[in-house]
């Protein structure tokens, strides 16, 4: 007796597929739903998150001893103020498009609707737990999809407080959020989803894309990459410092868009190593230890991974500045300077995603940038400096997915702007108006009058149009 594709289902196949099925009528009815009733549903988001804001800090705590200012700053406000952005936009962003009509098709009348892809799945990486679930969950939504997220089987506390949330706004046949490993994952990328928004590494991100193409789903890549920072001689030396540091310790370095390595002209290299060393004590070495605002490396396999990286550069003649302490299983590792870093080795090879800040000296701009394009384009380009044609050197001769000039890492934050990156670092954009146009389908709807005789110009035997050509 032959078994049917239903009856080897495993356990989770069959809970995924069920939910997966479910979500498919809603996604019709989805369709015809107002911007009124979205916006409603976001509201009802935004009064959970604020609900459970405690919980939230808490999850985040459990999950990598994340400080609460740091949870606040980087997770909830972020969340909240994309929700508060897309209600106050909305209408504005999903109103049909009235465009021209050209010469030839005269009588008829075309626009652009935006419409729902349809059921989505948002798979999101374990370094911003809340922030890159939600994120993209706010514009799917407003885009009037179903959605499933798959969070990252290594913040299990954010989980929990997610799905908490998820339930009290939403029925599961509209959003339900799936957890698992690489084996639920991987059946999830099976199903013929509408879109899939991936955030995570470049390497994961060629497997969902992969997977994507059997279906041909279309997807939307957010991924990491080596950021770099160049610090110009004409820049502002303790300002710099000061941003840099913030950029590059926020979330014990585990940003996709941190500083990954710095590139510093000769002049002024001692400066700013000095000026970086002073920020980082008053920052995280005076005072308390228990009120520090630093957190701990997401579990042990990652901070032995950031352990090699340091030991490679230091095997082969890196310079220790200052920090370089492994402590707690390295899962505590201090905010670390390393200078003399060469292309041979891992830290100047690989995403470092961790408080290792390698610096690298440069004698002209020309020569920063041809560093930077050895490598594949990055996530973030950094730049220090006031001149304003140095500054435009740079953005022309170094691609990256979004740039900042005299800081870093707030780009994220602009809601106005798209976020995204260009090819190792992704393609695709979200946040804000970009991130519901990733969701939404552009549907071209052209509308003939048939009162007049219209496109007769175009049909045989064609002498009109032959007219028209010459
Ligand atoms: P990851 O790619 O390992 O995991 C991301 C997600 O993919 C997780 O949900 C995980 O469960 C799933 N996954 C892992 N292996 C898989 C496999 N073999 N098949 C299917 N699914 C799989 O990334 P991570 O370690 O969670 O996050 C770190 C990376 O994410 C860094 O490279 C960082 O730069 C990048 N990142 C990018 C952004 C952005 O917005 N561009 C934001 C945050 C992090």
């Amino acid at each position: 007796m032959s078994t049917t594709a239903e009856e080897t289902k495993t356990g989770f196949e069959k809970k995924i597929s069920t939910i997966f099925e479910d979500q498919l009528a809603v996604s019709h009815q989805l369709r015809k739903s107002t911007v009124k009733d979205r916006i409603k549903k976001l509201r009802k988001l935004e009064k959970q998150i604020l609900h459970f804001q405690a919980d939230i800090k808490q999850a985040l705590y459990n999950d990598f001893q994340k400080p609460a200012e740091e949870t606040e700053i980087s997770e909830t406000w972020v969340v909240l103020t994309e929700i508060r952005h897309t209600c106050k936009n909305l209408k504005k962003w999903l109103r049909p498009q009235k465009v021209d009509t050209p010469l030839p098709l005269l009588g008829s009348t075309s626009k652009v609707i935006f419409e729902p892809k349809g059921r989505t799945l948002i798979i999101s990486p374990w370094n911003y737990p809340f922030n890159l679930a939600l994120g993209p969950l706010i514009s799917a939504v407003a885009a009037g999809n179903t959605c499933i997220i798959k969070p990252s089987e290594f913040t299990p506390s954010t989980n929990v407080v997610i799905k908490e949330i998820i339930s009290r706004v939403f029925d599961k046949t509209e959003v339900a959020v799936v957890e698992g490993e690489v084996p639920e994952t991987q059946y999830l990328l099976s199903l013929p989803f509408d879109h899939i928004f991936f955030t995570g590494s470049p390497a994961v991100g060629k497997i969902v894309m992969e997977a994507a193409a059997k279906n041909l789903t279309g997807v939307t890549l957010e991924l990491g990459g080596k950021s770099p920072t160049i610090i110009h001689k004409d820049a502002k030396i303790k300002d710099a410092a000061e941003k840099i540091v913030f950029g590059k310790f926020l979330n014990a370095g585990q940003t996709c868009v941190a500083p990954d390595y710095l590139l510093v002209h000769k002049d002024i290299k001692g400066k700013l190593i000095e000026s970086l060393k002073t920020t980082i004590e008053n920052k995280f070495q005076s005072g308390d230890p228990e009120s520090t605002p630093y957190c701990n490396i997401i579990n042990q396999k990652n901070g032995e991974r950031i352990k090699d990286i340091f030991r490679d550069a230091v095997d082969k003649g890196a310079r220790v500045i200052s920090g370089g302490d492994f402590e707690n299983n390295d899962k505590t590792i201090s905010p670390t300077l390393i200078d003399s870093v060469s292309d041979d080795m891992r830290i100047m090879e690989e995403e470092i995603f961790g408080p290792l800040l390698p610096i690298v000296e440069y004698d002209d701009l020309k020569t920063a940038a041809e560093i930077i394009n050895r490598k594949p384009k990055p996530l973030a380009l950094y730049y220090f400096g006031s001149s304003s044609k140095d500054q435009k050197f740079i953005v022309q001769s170094c691609q990256s997915g979004t740039t900042a000039i005299n800081d870093c890492v707030l780009q994220f934050t602009n809601t106005e702007i798209p976020f995204g990156g260009i090819g190792n670092s992704g393609f695709g954009n979200g946040h804000g108006y970009w991130g519901v146009r990733a969701f939404s389908h552009e549907r071209p709807i052209l509308k003939q009058n048939t009162v007049f005789p219209s496109s007769s110009l175009l049909h045989p035997p064609y002498n009109s149009f032959k007219n028209l050509v010459s």
